[in-house]
């Protein structure tokens, strides 16, 4: 083929989505998960629900780390108590994140016997393998779908196959196994996984629930369980759907593997909200599953959350740590400065920044950046040129190349995003 009979090679993009939209209320505060609203990123504390003030102070600081749910345990009638608690100190502090109750067992009678917890939670998740067995199934999950509809809230149908309907995987096996070609046990629990979540779903229409305030998840810790299991989960229905690979692990495996998995679904235009389902490293703070799924959706071009830093990984050019210093104070500089600029600096978030290693690249990916700043690497004259808006700006030599780029680039900001001052009557 020549240049000549050549055809545009089209960037790649996120299919679009085609689910329901449901609406998570907290006060003024709507939180739209699917339909043509961004995917939403959310989160779970891991404090004991009974200890208010410390759950309160973790729902903040997820809530600041850019959580647009946060998710709470209520496993006892203490923890359903301190509930309306938890909400007035948020309230209190001016964090109006919608709070989601996770209920297992006893959901049913808390939310009936603590209607001040269901009515300060926006969001109730039931898990439709552990809401009671036999005759008490149906009926106890209908006391959460009546409370939901009382109170108008969101439901989260949440399958988990560590959880999964035990009755009903049985009874698929029993049908399974009648079948002339029977399929391979993981085929018969990915239909149990999809099969719990939609019969749940269309029973709690049956019962009056709106199907637009129900969302839906199917969660295992596999990526290609997890790939598999939803593609099928969208192609049976039009939910909103909460994604997220569960049990993802600790560190570099569990934000690999979520990111892998998210990342495929995500591009085929499934998954309406994420989460990211990371076990925290000792001492690591709880929002880093923030980041992580925030980093996820900017990456694939789904969101802006903040600016980005491309930074060159380094090699036998950078035989100092100038640069690698650099991107990073950068980088944390940017994120920790997004709390007040999202109000202040409107559009910084899509702002982009270079810093990089040597001459190779340097120049080059610094002029696609907004600013850039190409290092000096090894055995090259000590000059750092920096490029502003694709053009080169000036040079920067000595030893305060750091701070003074770190100058140019609040300058920069303030005098692009900066909000022109309000002008006096
Ligand atoms: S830009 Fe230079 S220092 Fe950075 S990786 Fe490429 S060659 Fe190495």
């Amino acid at each position: 083929m020549t240049l000549h009979e050549a055809q545009p090679i089209e960037a790649a993009a996120p299919a679009p989505r085609r689910s329901r939209q449901a609406r998570v209320v907290w006060g003024p505060r709507v939180v739209t998960v699917g339909g043509d609203a961004p995917v939403r990123v959310q989160s779970m504390t891991n404090t004991d629900t009974v200890d208010a003030i410390g759950t309160a102070i973790q729902v903040k600081e997820l809530a600041q780390a850019g959580s647009e749910m946060v998710r709470i345990t209520v496993n006892t009638p203490e923890a359903a108590a301190q509930v309306p608690y938890i909400r007035e100190q948020l309230d209190r502090m001016g964090v109006d994140v919608p709070l989601v109750g996770d209920f297992h067992y006893n959901g049913h009678r808390l939310l009936t016997e603590y209607p001040a917890c269901a009515e300060a939670l926006s969001k109730y998740r039931i898990n439709p393998g552990n809401v009671g067995k036999g005759d008490k199934k149906d009926r106890q999950f209908g006391q959460m779908i009546e409370a939901a509809m009382r109170w108008n809230k969101v439901v989260r149908i949440g399958v988990n196959w560590g959880s999964l309907d035990q009755e009903l995987l049985a009874s698929l096996m029993d049908i399974n196994s009648r079948r002339a070609e029977p399929w391979d046990a993981k085929s018969v629990m990915y239909e149990a996984l999809v099969t719990s979540a939609i019969d749940s779903a269309k029973l709690a229409e049956s019962m009056g629930m709106d199907g637009n305030q129900v969302i839906l998840s199917c969660k295992v810790s596999g990526v290609q369980d997890l790939i598999s299991v939803y593609r099928e989960l969208a192609r049976r229905c039009d939910y909103a759907l909460h994604l997220g690979l569960t049990e993802a692990g600790m560190g570099t495996k569990g934000t690999v593997a979520s990111a892998t998995a998210l990342s495929i679904l995500l591009q085929e235009g499934i998954g309406d909200t994420i989460r990211v389902s990371l076990t925290p490293q000792p001492g690591e703070s709880r929002t880093q599953e923030v980041v992580i799924a925030s980093e996820i959706l900017q990456a694939l071009g789904l969101r802006v959350f903040v600016p980005s830093v491309t930074a060159c990984p380094g090699c036998g050019r950078t035989t100092s740590t100038t640069f690698q210093e650099l991107a990073k104070q950068i980088d944390d500089y940017l994120r920790m400065q997004m709390p007040v600029w999202r109000h202040k600096y409107p559009g910084v978030e899509a702002m982009k920044v270079a810093v990089m290693g040597c001459i190779v690249n340097g120049p080059g990916e610094s002029k696609h950046a907004d600013i850039g700043i190409s290092l000096p690497g090894t055995g090259e004259a000590p000059a750092a040129p920096v490029f502003i808006d694709g053009e080169k700006a000036l040079t920067l030599r000595g030893e305060n190349i750091a701070a003074e780029f770190h100058q140019i680039v609040e300058n920069y900001i303030e005098k692009r995003f900066g909000r022109a001052p309000a002008t006096e009557a």
